[in-house]
């Protein structure tokens, strides 16, 4: 990022709430409505469990059963301003299996959306596929902002994608050698190619693909997508049980000036935050069961670095240790949650009774973060 030099900023986290329609599976458990949004401006929900009663939560925005277009507009269309800025963004979806993340995130068809998308010229704005998720309307938003630049800058755009899967970090771009380790991060900022990587938090050996297009960026995305470790679990037959995390790294150069920037935007779909209990696993169900351990795992290391940080910030002195080292997960985020990165955070819950004491917690994540 160009601002290195200046002292480590922490930006705060802009969390949204989205909450999805009902489903015909929790309608079948005859379950009921438990969220209201209750204020003018829709940053405000009251949510009333059966078991646990009733709660209140204040977010940036709550996009009740709303379109694409407008969690776009909220949750993501910053970023794609401020990572051609020069800053480092990250884009975060959160919540249980089935909640809504990789729809919220990729869309409903991501392979429909190639199709679609192929050529297409950008309307200014306007999105055509209604179900198009962050990721592609992010890449397109990107790729027009650029195209409308002055013409004496130059850039380059390369994209990696990677999963966490059972704590190991695998390259969902290269099916044939996965295996990636991550080096760096004593620091807490992503740094420039130019400075060989220093303290950065880098994956070593992670494919680059060089993006010209916004198509080339949607093929990666598809190809990626298909190399996802699945499991199917009672709740969702194709859940994701790994944490998938696309990057996309900036690097800007004007020939007029000759100034150089260079920023990431880091886009993750985190696996299933639940406890469990509704898949029915049994401890006999080793490899599943192992799933759940490291997702549980590593979530509760993102807990703890997150309040970790809050507990920084609110206090004068006497700094405590960030435990961002206890997983691969905090490690690769360890910018988005505490270093100088707009990260925008988008909770995906159910309103549902049958799901509320997950959505809670959920939630309670969220609050968390702000
Ligand atoms: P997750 O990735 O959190 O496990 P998915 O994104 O796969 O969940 O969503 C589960 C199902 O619910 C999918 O069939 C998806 O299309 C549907 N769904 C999720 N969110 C919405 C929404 N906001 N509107 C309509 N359908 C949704
Ligand atoms: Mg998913």
């Amino acid at each position: 990022s160009i601002f290195m030099d200046e002292p480590a900023q922490i930006e705060p986290i802009k969390v949204c709430l989205r909450l999805r329609p009902i489903n015909s599976l929790e309608e079948s458990r005859r379950s009921h409505d438990c969220i209201t949004v209750d204020d003018q401006n829709g940053s405000v929900v009251t949510v009333a469990s059966p078991l646990q009663g009733q709660f209140s939560f204040s977010y940036d925005k709550v996009l009740n059963d709303s379109s694409q277009q407008e969690v776009y507009d909220h949750a993501a269309a910053p970023l794609a301003e401020a990572v051609l800025e020069g800053f480092n963004c990250a884009l975060v979806a959160y919540g249980q299996t089935g909640s809504g993340k990789t729809y919220t995130l990729m869309g409903s068809d991501i392979k429909s959306n190639t199709r679609t998308t192929a050529g297409v010229k950008n309307n200014g704005g306007e999105n055509n596929n209604t179900n198009e998720g962050m990721i592609p309307r992010l890449i397109k938003d990107i790729f027009a902002q650029m195209a409308s630049s002055p013409p004496t800058i130059e850039y380059i755009i390369r994209c990696s994608f990677v999963e966490i899967y059972l704590e190991k970090v695998l390259d969902l771009l290269n099916p044939v050698n996965r295996s990636i380790s991550i080096e760096g991060g004593e620091i807490g900022m992503l740094s420039s190619p130019e400075d060989g990587g220093g303290e950065g938090v880098r994956l070593e050996g992670a494919s680059e693909a060089c993006c010209f297009t916004e198509s080339d960026c949607i093929s990666l995305l598809v190809r990626g997508n298909a190399c996802r470790s699945v499991s199917s679990t009672k709740m969702n037959t194709d859940s994701s049980r790994s944490h998938a995390i696309f990057l996309m790294k900036i690097e800007q150069k004007d020939n007029s000036t000759g100034i150089s920037k260079w920023s990431q935007l880091s886009l993750i779909d985190m696996a299933g935050s639940e406890l469990g209990k509704k898949d029915g696993l049994t401890a006999r169900d080793s490899a599943i069961y192992q799933e759940a351990k490291m997702i549980n795992k590593s979530l509760a290391s993102l807990n703890s670095v997150v309040n970790a940080v809050v507990a920084n910030q609110n206090r004068e002195k006497d700094e405590i240790d960030v435990p961002y080292g206890s997983s691969k997960l905090t490690r690769i985020l360890r910018d988005a949650f505490g270093g100088n990165c707009k990260t925008s955070l988008i909770l995906t819950a159910s309103p549902a009774s049958y799901n509320i004491d997950e959505s809670i917690r959920t939630m309670k994540f969220g609050e968390c973060c702000q």
